[in-house]
């Protein structure tokens, strides 16, 4: 597999993104794009390089569960409605064998699931061994809408917070890679997503009345999310915050934290546990000779594809690891302050200047709505020319899709 589309990541998601005991979710930008000096497009070239490699780990995993193995990774994908969990399933975790993935839906506990602990439904949907499992939404649930819609006393749910910390623990001492995904979008970008799925009725199915009472509890919602983040990122378990706003970043993100999980997992090909030579004479006993001499004739090519192939597989690997083990170098963002928590730390490596002036260049050029989460005052302050701006956007989204479908591949949205 070689490299063709750049990588144009200058720190990883896994240092940059992760939530330390001093993270601030109010001033976390959403419309963020830390550590990838690209644009989208180069994102998307570059996502597609990775899920090749992606795809080529996971079979590894798939075979090692397959040969007794007990790994197996767990991805849980939090965030409000509209961050983009479900495009995070379908343009992430669609890159790879769907035999290997176990996707699992929490929503509103069934009558059955009301009946038993709130773990009972997690720990039924845990992935089997060789598989990534993905949570759309999870436990956090239960420490999240639960306590915002008041649906158990306090000190029920802030019981829980212990209670998945040692969770979690004992998943990942079972052989499970713990990865915490938390889209975060902003209330601006909220509001438009949501108004397109009332503009559309192509989207309508995923608008829920209920949507909009969920909104109007943003700064409840906030809250609990800050203190899951204070109380259960944890070394085994880490939050990593994914800024939200464009949705081609926070898979590109999601993208690298995974391809990391499984790249730290360190997995060969399983060994035969009976001896080649011997099958082959067995097998070779029941074909003709024809075929046989037709078998052998080209053995020596294949094994030498598969080499090959592996070579360029392992220097993927290699460059991949390289990427996430390099200190975070300090980006514009972190020392504007913009992004608190431990990347703060300023570790200059060979990254720094020429990567730091392009990722300015680009954020500068960027598409003017990049401003920090707007909460319900400020939107009310502004609301006409917010109004007017979701309307052009939603218009050249139109555009783009438009201008798509008649195959002319003219950027519609020079804006964004
Ligand atoms: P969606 O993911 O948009 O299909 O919606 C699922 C809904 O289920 C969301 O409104 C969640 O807040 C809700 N939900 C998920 N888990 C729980 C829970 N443990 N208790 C109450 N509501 C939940
Ligand atoms: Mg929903």
């Amino acid at each position: 597999m070689a490299d063709v589309a750049e990588n144009l990541w200058t720190a990883h998601p896994t240092h940059t993104l992760r939530a330390g005991t001093d993270f601030d979710l109010a001033a976390f930008d959403r419309n963020g794009t830390p550590g990838w000096a690209g644009d989208k497009r180069q994102a998307k070239a570059f996502m597609a390089q990775r899920g090749k490699l992606l795809s080529e780990l996971q079979e590894r995993l798939f075979a090692d569960g397959r040969t007794g193995g007990d790994r197996s990774v767990l991805l849980v994908v939090q965030g409000l409605d509209t961050a983009g969990k479900g495009g995070i399933v379908r343009h992430v975790l669609g890159m790879v064998d769907p035999q290997g993935v176990s996707l699992r839906s929490f929503g509103v506990p069934t009558a059955e699931e009301k009946r038993h602990h709130y773990l009972w439904r997690i720990r039924r949907a845990l992935p089997e061994a060789g598989r990534i499992g993905v949570f759309d939404r999870s436990h956090y649930e239960d420490v999240l809408v639960v306590r915002v819609e008041d649906l158990v006393d306090e000190d029920v749910w802030s019981g829980r917070f212990d209670e998945i910390n040692r969770f979690e623990q004992k998943l990942a001492d079972s052989g499970t890679t713990i990865i915490k995904v938390a889209l975060m979008v902003s209330y601006e970008e909220q509001g438009l997503r949501l108004m397109e799925r009332l503009d559309r009725p192509d989207k309508y199915w995923k608008f829920n009345p209920g949507d909009v009472d969920t909104r109007k509890s943003w700064d409840a919602y906030q809250a609990a999310y800050s203190d899951v983040f204070a109380r259960t990122s944890t070394d085994v378990a880490p939050w990593h915050v994914i800024p939200a706003d464009r949705k081609w970043y926070s898979r590109l993100a999601v993208t690298e934290l995974l391809t990391k999980a499984l790249v730290d997992l360190d997995l060969d090909w399983p060994r035969p546990r009976w001896k080649v030579e011997t099958q082959k004479r067995r097998l070779a006993a029941t074909m003709s000779e024809a075929s046989v001499a037709e078998a052998e004739a080209s053995a020596g090519q294949t094994l030498a594809e598969v080499r090959a192939a592996e070579a360029q597989f392992d220097a993927a690997v290699a460059r991949a690891a390289a990427l996430a083990q390099r200190p975070p170098a300090q980006t514009p963002a972190a020392a504007s302050g913009d992004r608190p928590g431990p990347t703060d730390e300023t570790v200059k490596d060979e990254v720094s200047t020429k990567d730091r002036a392009d990722d300015a260049d680009q954020t500068a050029a960027g598409d003017g709505r990049r401003q920090a989460q707007k909460r319900p005052k400020a939107k009310k302050s502004a609301d006409g020319q917010k109004a007017k701006k979701g309307k052009d956007r939603r218009r050249s989204k139109k555009g783009e899709k438009a201008a798509k479908t008649k195959k002319g591949k003219k950027k519609a949205s020079v804006g964004r």
